[in-house]
């Protein structure tokens, strides 16, 4: 069957030159022809082909390519080179190799499954972009001088003609123009033929990895075209070659690494696609709508098994659901997501509260304010300790990008973190520079934060920028914040006991209101298809509010927060994610006076009434 293989492999070349010729889309155009001449007219060196097109054509060949991949795209690339040689024989002279590129594998190979039974084969993975070194030049094409006693110094390219430097730039044997393999030979790397590389890590979603295990990830080379063009924090799709390369760590020879070989990479637009809803489910999601009581289903849904604290999960609810951003005239970003902070007492149940938040919520990541890697909340730029390389890694705000971080314990974030958050939370991006790594990654990311008081306990006599390790400039973001305080109170202690030993005695009770996966179908449904408009009922209502706030809070200069257009907009992102609850495209007067009714408690709680 290898003689099989081999046979096959031969005649790779006419076929696909057949494919790219002939192949002919629903419409009855040529589709690959056209792609073609749309490369030359864009310079471009890079043809992309839909796999599912050549296994309709030849499923033979379809199935050679994912076994043989280098094979197959070698010869393949010749095809196309003499394809362009009829076209534009110029364009095709200026191009030392054209890439055929492969999209949308019939099947993804998680990132768990991958091992060496995948060795040389041509596969699909998905998943999350964390980390990237800058761009690198890598030889293909070596150019060496060979300088010896009877022939003097001549130049010649390495490796010959038809061949490229593989993964380790090795000294030829022997000099082919003299043939002696004395002498000295020496690297000119301005001569060599140079091509971008780069390294990035791949990681799995947050939300692929089991309970209690850390994300797999693997390394994949992005060369030529394909170097920059996806950032930390991108959900990706890539199509590549498995291979492996020497293990960086153990430094014995039998020890390898698998990595990827990238053909080509797909950066995922749709942000909440990866909640599959069917239309079985829409159904559902629809006729919950239509329920009056369903905003009040969905905020007792919302950690059963925790008693009371109501106001906190209704913001927790609002901030899942959304505001809508807008886009300014002028190019400006108005955020949509509702950022929500919880200052309190030890034990108030605050943590349980994130933790249930980030898992109904689509993309939602739970992490604590140190954050779970060295990037911390926003990116870091790291030095390897292995290779000495650096590189820039996303940290949660930019891995939950279009999702939900919930941070607990945010009082004890970095130091750098600190500093880039502010620009995280309003502008919804990060921008680090250093080390000459300069980037600037997204993050529109809601936060749903929970902090300790600095003094082991909230003081009600300190006001809350006191009581809390965060500079105000940081807690001016939020749209909410709530204070917990954990004061006796018999009647109230008796009810939480009760609950809580009902919780305990029988566990069928806290089953939630509405079950954990359809919640999280039901918010990415209104994420992504519901966008409320305001009133003039609603309008007015806030803008009334907002009058009143600002003639109170300029009667009282030293209070806690300023009340500034930041409220304002609050107010209507909460209107908008209330109407949003019951997916209703209107925001009316009821879901305003919802908004007021959350900010007054917050301005209540930390002092400003
Ligand atoms: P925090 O993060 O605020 O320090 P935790 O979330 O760790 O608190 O909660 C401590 C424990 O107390 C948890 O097991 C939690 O379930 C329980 N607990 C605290 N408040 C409540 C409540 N209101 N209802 C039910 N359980 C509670
Ligand atoms: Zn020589
Ligand atoms: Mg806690």
């Amino acid at each position: 069957s290898a003689e099989l293989e081999q046979e096959q492999i031969v005649d790779v070349h006419e076929k696909f030159y057949e494919f790219v010729r002939s192949f002919r889309d629903r419409n009855g155009s040529y589709k690959y022809r056209e792609r073609i001449k749309q490369m030359i007219t864009m310079g471009q060196k890079s043809l992309i082909i839909d796999y599912n097109d050549l296994y309709l054509f030849d499923n033979r060949l379809a199935r050679l390519l994912i076994e043989k991949p280098d094979e197959v795209l070698q010869q393949a690339s010749e095809a196309v080179k003499e394809i362009v040689l009829h076209e534009a024989p110029d364009y095709a002279e200026s191009i030392d190799r054209f890439y055929v590129r492969i999209r949308a594998l019939p099947r993804v190979v998680p990132l768990r499954r991958l091992r060496s039974e995948y060795l040389g084969k041509l596969v699909m993975l998905e998943g999350i972009l964390v980390r990237t070194t800058p761009v690198k030049e890598k030889i293909v094409k070596a150019r060496f001088m060979h300088c010896t006693r009877e022939h003097g110094c001549h130049k010649f390219d390495w490796p010959p003609e038809g061949e490229l430097v593989g993964d380790i730039l090795e000294r030829p044997p022997a000099c082919p123009v003299c043939g002696s393999s004395s002498g000295t030979f020496r690297l000119l790397p301005e001569e060599s033929k140079l091509i971008d590389w780069q390294r990035i890590v791949l990681q799995e979603r947050p939300e692929e990895v089991p309970p209690g295990q850390l994300p797999r990830s693997i390394e994949v080379v992005l060369q030529d075209e394909l170097v920059d063009s996806a950032r930390p924090g991108d959900r990706v799709s890539i199509v590549g070659i498995v291979r492996v390369r020497p293990d960086s760590i153990s430094k014995k020879r039998a020890v390898y690494d698998l990595y990827i070989e990238a053909n080509h990479i797909e950066v995922s637009q749709k942000i909440l696609e990866e909640v599959v809803i069917t239309r079985e489910d829409e159904e559902r999601i629809r006729a919950l709508a239509k329920d009056p009581w369903v905003r009040k289903r969905i905020i007792a849904s919302i950690a059963p098994a925790i008693y009371g604290h109501w106001d906190i999960k209704e913001a927790i609810a609002l901030a899942l659901f959304g505001g809508v951003p807008k886009v300014t005239e002028d190019g400006v970003r108005i955020r949509g997501d509702i950022h929500v902070l919880i200052v309190g007492d030890p034990g108030t149940a605050k943590s349980q509260l994130l933790q249930y938040a980030a898992r109904i919520a689509p993309r939602g990541i739970y992490t604590t304010g140190k954050g779970a890697t060295a990037a911390g909340l926003t990116a870091a730029v790291i030095r390897d300790k292995t290779t000495g390389e650096y590189y820039l890694e996303a940290g949660a705000l930019v891995l939950a990008d279009g999702g939900v971080a919930a941070i607990d314990e945010i009082d004890k974030m970095r130091d750098e973190d600190r500093v880039a958050i502010h620009e995280a939370m309003e502008q919804q991006t990060v921008s680090i520079a250093k080390a000459g790594i300069v980037a600037k990654l997204n993050a529109r990311t809601t936060v749903i934060a929970a902090g300790n008081p600095k003094f082991g306990r909230y003081l009600t006599n300190r006001t809350l920028a006191d009581n809390i390790n965060l500079p105000v400039t940081i807690l001016s973001r939020f749209d909410l914040i709530f204070i917990l305080k954990d004061r006796p109170s018999p009647e109230e202690d008796r009810k939480l006991a009760r609950h809580v030993l009902e919780v305990h005695r029988e566990t069928e009770r806290i089953k939630p209101e509405i079950d954990p996966s359809l919640l999280k179908k039901y918010i990415s449904y209104a994420r992504r298809y519901i966008r409320p408009r305001l009133t003039p009922e609603a309008s007015k209502l806030i803008e009334d509010f907002y009058v009143e706030m600002r003639r109170m809070s300029s009667e009282n200069p030293e209070g806690p927060i300023a009340i500034t257009a930041r409220q304002l907009e609050a107010l209507i992102r909460l209107a908008e994610a209330h109407a949003k609850m019951a997916l209703r495209t209107e925001v009316t007067r009821e879901d305003a006076e919802a908004a007021i009714r959350l900010m007054k408690t917050f301005l209540e709680s930390s002092g400003m009434d």
